[in-house]
């Protein structure tokens, strides 16, 4: 198997694993035996960009060969929102809470693995990475275009955060590099170009690569019982404020890193606008409300003072009863690619 050849210590070797492991054995002493070969990957798409993002070792086209692949016992909350999708869907009654496979990839199956990765350094030598492995349980969902397409939308969250971390520092007038952020993990589609290792991933899959390391993973935003944490709880309100609507988050997961929220495969849910005045109505007439203005309310029980800052107009937790968005028309969506170019609050916005 494997035509693709994948280039380490600066040698081209062809990408099956005899000849991988032929290499592996007259090449550098910092290469593990070569059994520990597992996986060889090929970054195809990486565009977080956003200065929110945290850093891309990789580029688009480097090529690397997966030594280890782990299971991270603190890397198990990764997994709990398509568990809550299987629980409702088996289920069948009552509200659709957790947002189904037809309407977000939120719940989409998908296995987590902490791997060890090695590169060409471009001087001779080997750089050795650990990263996330999240490769979907069902074939048909490791399709590069659907792989492509949830990158793309980790992407949007770590362009929101760059946004919201602005704000934050307008709002308390310091700069955003003193002050605690959000930032998003870097996430990029990978091309499995070979694998001794089916039960993880087989030749000809997309999986996706996420550069963190953080040994646990929390949950800032998730199902509403979570401590409360200011910043994330903050963000999570700001981007369905600033989108008017139309965007909400879900399961803001991560760790801390220093003074940051490193946030791990954060979920976009898109395309269910909530028009709140018929939210209300909806509510009156005894219908249920739209489902995303219950989650808003769940996962996000009570503002804190960054919120007002943004929203004053949110009641607190006792007497709440949606967010403070614009009444529908009256409401300017940020520009097309993501600029706000308006001036809200008296806060100016740059990307
Ligand atoms: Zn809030």
């Amino acid at each position: 198997m494997g035509n693709h050849p994948i280039t380490v210590c600066n040698q081209v070797l062809s990408c099956d694993f005899e000849a991988v492991r032929q290499s592996m054995r007259c090449g550098s002493r910092c290469l593990p035996d070569d059994e520990d070969a597992q996986l060889a990957l090929r970054l195809v798409f990486a565009p977080m960009d956003s200065p929110a993002s945290t850093s891309c070792p990789m580029k688009p086209g480097e090529e690397v060969i997966v030594t280890s692949i782990k299971k991270a016992p603190g890397w198990e909350p990764l997994t709990w929102r398509q568990d809550r999708v299987a629980r409702q869907e088996a289920a069948a009654r009552g509200a659709r809470l957790w947002p189904g496979p037809g309407e977000s990839r939120f719940g989409r199956p998908s296995r987590c693995w902490c791997v060890q990765l090695l590169a060409a350094d471009g001087r001779g030598g080997v750089r050795q990475m650990s990263a996330l492995l999240q490769v979907a349980c069902a074939q048909e969902d490791r399709d590069l275009e659907k792989v492509k397409d949830a990158v793309k939308e980790i992407s949007s969250v770590a362009k929101y955060a760059h946004r919201f971390n602005y704000h934050v520092a307008q709002a308390v007038g310091e700069e955003p590099a003193n002050i605690p952020a959000i930032r998003v993990a870097s996430s990029a589609a990978c091309f499995v170009l070979d694998s001794v290792n089916p039960r993880v991933a087989d030749a000809g899959d997309t999986a996706i690569l996420t550069f963190f390391d953080a040994k646990n993973v929390t949950k800032f935003v998730f199902e509403g019982g979570e401590d409360f944490e200011e910043l994330p709880q903050a963000f999570f309100h700001f981007v369905l404020w600033s989108s008017g609507g139309k965007e909400l988050l879900a399961d803001l997961q991560g760790a801390l890193k220093g003074q940051d929220f490193v946030l791990v495969d954060p979920v976009l849910l898109r395309g269910a606008e909530m028009a709140i005045a018929d939210v209300m109505a909806l509510s009156s007439s005894g219908e249920l409300p739209n489902p995303n203005q219950q989650r808003f309310d769940l996962w996000h029980p009570r503002c804190g003072q960054l919120c007002r800052s943004f929203d004053p107009s949110r009641r607190t937790s006792s007497t709440r009863r949606a967010c403070g968005l614009r009444p529908s028309g009256a409401f300017k969506p940020p520009p097309a690619g993501g600029g706000f170019s308006g001036v809200w609050l008296g806060f100016g916005w740059d990307t």
